[in-house]
């Protein structure tokens, strides 16, 4: 039913997350007529701020065009701001006083977004369950990374969480899951005949998942330092989406269908071990401009001593019957020579060459960003009147093959789930613990024996070791693979 009310609670309003994400995103949402029609936002913070200075602190992010102004003042007419402390059962009692006020009708519906530091996740979600549940209908909370910092401590929120709201009341995002290439990896490959028998072991030689960042910590790398390259990305962006490429088919869509059988892969996935890890540290590139010439240790919020590694490139092997013997490299970095997050399938060479070993090894590259897009490096004969061979493509960019659609943003997608109580894109508990549990011990490892990170350059592909352990695990580069610009 369109009219039952609906309210959005951000808790930590007056942050960083809320200003830049959330807000807008509820505001496109809004925009686009995908909400329920009678949902309310509320914001919840300890700062003494008000709609109006939330609003000023939003305008950078919120896109609005000038046909829109209407619809936008509309917007924040529906925006009400509640200040209170995370640790006052009497506080979030106010809250739910204010919310009861919107709630006409035999039923009402709740969503509580936590853009909080995890040093407060525990109060405010007691004073949720205690004070703030809807009475006439679901209560959903949207928790943000991190959860935890390895598998004692998540299993800690998570088993903190499990005993105050249902698995299905709690939705983890992990925003890459809601990047369109991302949804579409389940499509293409259930979706295809012509890719599910040549996807195994028999056929592929290695996976590479990428994502790289063409910048560094900009003089904000104490949060960073904490954390660290393999917490920030891989264990969570990374890995989500190699269950998708590494799973098997799941009985159904049904979310806990899919949500199984990416619990299955990651449990026949071995713990990682440093063997199969390189370490990077950005170092300044003396010839380069602006940022480019500092080292991550130059970061006046950085220890001038850190260990903490920027670039990390990792093997996962999985054990079973499809995937034994392929290796699925993980790797990311700051500060490289291009930003770019990419799924890149190599396939072995051709069995049988008749060709004077001529042909290159086909690639299947699935591209996240930027500029969605889809290829497969094959050989051709080369047109006219030689008999030679070369490379070419087989491509399918999603800016010229659907140039007037509008691919939504991560967060777009990913809070309408909520809405809508899909989570299939969403980090269920048994996953996430088989995520910390493949990466735990090499964390661990590389904390208690201060393992030194290579240094690598500014602006580089990163360091050389990384190249060596690639060669190790048999991803060919040649080299000689030519992108012609279509017209
Ligand atoms: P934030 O700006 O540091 O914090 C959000 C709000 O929490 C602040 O406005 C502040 O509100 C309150 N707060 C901050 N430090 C606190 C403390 N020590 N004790 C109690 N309250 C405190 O955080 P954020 O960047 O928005 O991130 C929120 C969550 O999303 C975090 O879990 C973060 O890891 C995650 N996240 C953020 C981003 C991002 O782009 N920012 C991306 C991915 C994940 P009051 O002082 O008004 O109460
Ligand atoms: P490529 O030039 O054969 O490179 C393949 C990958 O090998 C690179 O992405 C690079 O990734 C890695 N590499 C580079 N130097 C290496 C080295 N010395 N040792 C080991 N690995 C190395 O093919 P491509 O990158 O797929 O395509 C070339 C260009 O054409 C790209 O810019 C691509 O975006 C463009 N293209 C675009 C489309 C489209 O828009 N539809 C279609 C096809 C191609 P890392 O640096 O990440 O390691």
């Amino acid at each position: 039913d369109a009219q039952i009310p609906h309210v959005f609670v951000t808790l930590g309003a007056s942050g960083d997350l809320a200003k830049k994400k959330i807000y807008p995103t509820l505001w496109w949402l809004y925009r686009d007529n995908l909400l329920p029609v009678n949902t309310v936002f509320f914001g919840y913070a300890r700062s003494k701020t008000s709609v109006e200075e939330i609003r000023q602190k939003c305008k950078p992010y919120m896109k609005v065009k000038e046909s829109e102004e209407e619809k936008y003042e509309d917007f924040w007419k529906i925006n009400h701001y509640v200040s209170g402390q995370y640790d006052s059962r009497t506080d979030f009692e106010k809250l739910n006083q204010e919310l009861n006020k919107f709630e006409k009708g035999p039923v009402a519906n709740r969503i509580f977004y936590l853009a909080l530091p995890p040093s407060v996740f525990e109060p405010v979600t007691v004073h949720i369950r205690h004070a703030c549940m809807a009475l006439k209908g679901w209560t959903r909370i949207i928790i943000e990374k991190p959860f935890g910092r390895d598998l004692d401590s998540s299993e800690k929120l998570s088993s903190h969480l499990g005993s105050l709201f249902k698995e299905n009341q709690i939705y983890r995002i992990d925003h890459y899951l809601g990047k369109e290439m991302v949804q579409n990896l389940m499509t293409l490959r259930f979706g295809n005949r012509i890719f599910s028998p040549s996807w195994n072991r028999d056929n592929i030689a290695c996976i590479q998942i990428s994502f790289k960042e063409p910048f560094g910590t900009q003089g904000r790398g104490g949060y960073f330092d904490e954390f660290g390259i393999i917490r920030d990305i891989m264990q969570n962006h990374l890995l989500q989406i190699f269950t998708l490429v590494a799973m098997e088919k799941p009985t159904s869509v049904h979310p806990d269908d899919i949500r199984d059988e990416k619990v299955k892969v990651l449990k026949c996935t071995k713990d990682l071990q440093l063997e199969d890890v390189v370490l990077g540290q950005y170092v300044g590139n003396p010839d380069g401009e602006g940022e480019a010439k500092e080292a991550y240790l130059d970061d006046p919020t950085v220890p001038n001593d850190s260990v903490t590694a920027t670039y990390a490139m990792a093997v996962l092997r999985v054990t079973n019957e499809r995937w034994d013997g392929v290796p699925f490299v993980l790797k990311c970095g700051k500060a490289l020579n291009e930003r770019k997050a990419e799924v890149r399938i190599q396939f072995k060479d051709v069995p049988g060459d008749i060709f004077d070993g001529k042909p290159k090894r086909n690639e299947l590259v699935i591209r996240v960003q930027p500029g969605e897009a889809l290829y497969i490096k094959l050989m051709v004969k080369t047109p006219g009147m030689a008999f030679d061979m070369e490379e070419t493509e087989l491509d399918l960019t999603y800016g010229s093959r659907y140039a007037n659609v509008n691919l939504p943003d991560a967060y777009e997608r990913l809070i309408l789930d909520v809405f809508c109580g899909s989570q299939m894109h969403f980090v269920r508990s048994d996953e996430l613990s088989e995520a910390w549990r493949i990466f735990t011990p090499l964390l661990h490892r590389i904390e208690s024996e201060k393992i030194r990170p290579k240094p690598y350059v500014y602006g580089s592909r990163g360091p050389k070791e990384a190249d060596e352990l690639l060669l190790k695990n048999n991803f060919t580069y040649t080299g000689s693979y030519k992108w012609k610009q279509p017209e």
